[in-house]
This record gives structure tokens, C-alpha cells and sequence, in this order.
């Protein structure tokens, strides 16, 4: 489409602009928007959408995006509209919290409701305004507090399309997960759109090698929709993947001080000690094992545990 209209925006071929998504006031008076910015080539193409904290403390995300705005990235565009939206959610990312004021989970609360809860207000926004208009997209996070991502794409399992992308994008992990209820992956899904979820490192603390491999992605994804001019110098390898469609956690059998010895990016056997677990007042101190031969995709630096959390996320085939 020659003028494309967001949010009562008209944005012609060429143009680059930011938009301003009214989602509410703080407490004291202050104005909450959410900004996309808008890259359109002179040449039709197809739209991305590219969104990071949605949970507000998940900052490699934001950072990633932040990265590919300040670099220039997007103004390479030779055909196609790309959407950024590096903070989805400004309450999360002020509070260092990831939900809303009111504890809810924006990424549970898609399609949302413009007269909802704050976490619904935010995901109305994107679904109202945005989504209709994209063709396709990737939505970064990060690992919950003390929990660790290893650098991976997320596609929804059993959708042979979204598959095909990822693998044609690629990530040191692949992995088909189902998709959750309310979240925007599984609305954009209901809409017959692929958003494929980039997820690297833990909140509240920036990963190098995260926001290196998502810059990637990013840049791949681009690529692999022929947006980028060919032999653009930025051109970065398809690195080696691994794939999983089924993945489990290791959770803790007793409480105690937790110490791993493998951690995500390395290879596991079945029975494979992958840490221990240690009583604070004595010598007692009991194995943590591997249950199936895989990959660890995730780990807890936590080192206090209770019984029954979650310490390897295991990917296997
Ligand atoms: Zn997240």
C-alpha cells in the first residue's frame, strides 16, 4: 500500500517517522505513549514488526532493538515497512518489574480490551493499531529473574510455516512451543501472522552474547524477506542450530544451596550430574541429574532453591 495509515498516521513510501500510541497516565499526571518507529523503503514490501519489553525488566530486548535504531539499520530498508517497538511496556520497564502496576502479564493479556486492565490497555494497542497492518515479526525477552535463555527462536509447534521461518532465520537453539493463551504470539497466530519469539539471557542484567545473536536474527530476518540491498556489508552467517520440538525442566528435589556444573550451551547425557544441591549447615549435599540426553537451553543462577524449582530447561529430540 503507497500511504499506510497507523493509529491516524498517513505514512507515504520513503518516509520514516515515530508514532505515539496513547495507552494511559501515571498516577501523577504523566502521559504513558508507546512509540513505533516507522521505516518505510521507497519500494513496496512486506511489513515487520519488531517488539521488545513487553515484560518491562527484560532489557537484552530493548537493548537490541535500541542497537539496530542507533546503527542506522532500519534506513538500509530497499522494499518493505519495518515497525519498531523496543518498550512495549513503559509501567514494567519504570518499576523493573515484568508486568503492569496491577500485576498482570501483558503477554497473557492479548487481544486486550481498550476499557480493561492496564495490561490489556497496552495489548489493545498493538492489536488495534498495528497487527492488522503486519505481515510478520519476532518479539524479544529474556530469561524470568534468575533464569537464564540460551540465545534461541521460539516458533509455535505444529505450524509448518512458522518452522520454515525460523529455520531459515536461524539461532544457536530452535525451538517449537506451544503456543499460551492470551499472549501475542497466539493472537497474531488466530490472525494468521508469524511472530516468532527471540529469547536470550535473564532480566534485569544485559547478555553479550544475547543481544549479539538477536541482532542477528534481526538482521537475518530481514534478509531472508529480501528487505536488505544485496551485498550489504553487515551481512552476518547463519550460525550452526540446533533444533528441538520437545523440552523439559530439571527441578529441584530438595531445598538448599544450588551450584551448577553444566550450564546452558553445553550437551547433556542421560544421568549427567548438572549441579548439586547442599544443606547450609553441614557436608550433606545431593546431585542434580540429568533426566534425558539433550541440550541445556536454560539454567537458574539462583543459589538458593526450594523443592520443586525449576533448574535446567533441557531441549531434546
Ligand atoms: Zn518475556
Amino acid at each position: 500500500m503507497s500511504i499506510l495509515n497507523i493509529h491516524g498516521q498517513q505514512i507515504k513510501l520513503g518516509d520514516t517517522c515515530v508514532i505515539k500510541l496513547r495507552v494511559g497516565k501515571l498516577p501523577s499526571g504523566n502521559r504513558i505513549d508507546i512509540h513505533g518507529h516507522v521505516f518505510r523503503a521507497r519500494e513496496e514490501g512486506p511489513l515487520l514488526l519488531f517488539t521488545a519489553g513487553i515484560h518491562g525488566d527484560e532489557i537484552n530486548g530493548i537493548e537490541i532493538l535500541r542497537r539496530a535504531l542507533s546503527r542506522g539499520l532500519f534506513r538500509q530498508l530497499q522494499r518493505g515497512t519495518v515497525v519498531v517497538i523496543p518498550l512495549l511496556n513503559v509501567y514494567g520497564f519504570i518499576n523493573f518489574s515484568r508486568d503492569v502496576p496491577d500485576g498482570k502479564d501483558v503477554n497473557r493479556s492479548f487481544p486486550g480490551n481498550a476499557s480493561g486492565s492496564l495490561a490489556s490497555r497496552v495489548a489493545r494497542a498493538l492489536t488495534k493499531e498495528v497487527l492488522p497492518l503486519v505481515d510478520a515479526g519476532m518479539d524479544f525477552h529474556t530469561g524470568g529473574r534468575n533464569h537464564y535463555n540460551y540465545p534461541q527462536l521460539r516458533y509455535s509447534k505444529g505450524d509448518a510455516a512458522a518452522r520454515e521461518l525460523a529455520q531459515r532465520v536461524g539461532a544457536p537453539v530452535l525451538l517449537g512451543s506451544s503456543l499460551i493463551k492470551g499472549s501475542l504470539r497466539h493472537t497474531a497466530h488466530k490472525m494468521g501472522k508469524t511472530i516468532l519469539v527471540y529469547e536470550g539471557g535473564e532480566n534485569q542484567r544485559l547478555d553479550g552474547l544475547a543481544i549479539q545473536h538477536g541482532l542477528a536474527a534481526l538482521q537475518r530476518m530481514l534478509e531472508v524477506h529480501d528487505m536488505l540491498p544485496s551485498g550489504f556489508t553487515q551481512v552476518i552467517e547463519h550460525p550452526h542450530t540446533r533444533l528441538f520440538e520437545r523440552s523439559s525442566w530439571v527441578r529441584a528435589k530438595v531445598p538448599g544451596i544450588f551450584e551448577w556444573s553444566k550450564c546452558s550451551g553445553q550437551p547433556v547425557l542421560k544421568g549427567e550430574p548438572l549441579g548439586w544441591i547442599r544443606h547450609p549447615e553441614g557436608e550433606k549435599e545431593q546431585w542434580v541429574l540429568s533426566k534425558q540426553n539433550g541440550f541445556i537451553i536454560g539454567h537458574n543462577n539462583s543459589p538458593v532453591v526450594n523443592s520443586g524449582d525449576a533448574l535446567f530447561h533441557i531441549g531434546y529430540t
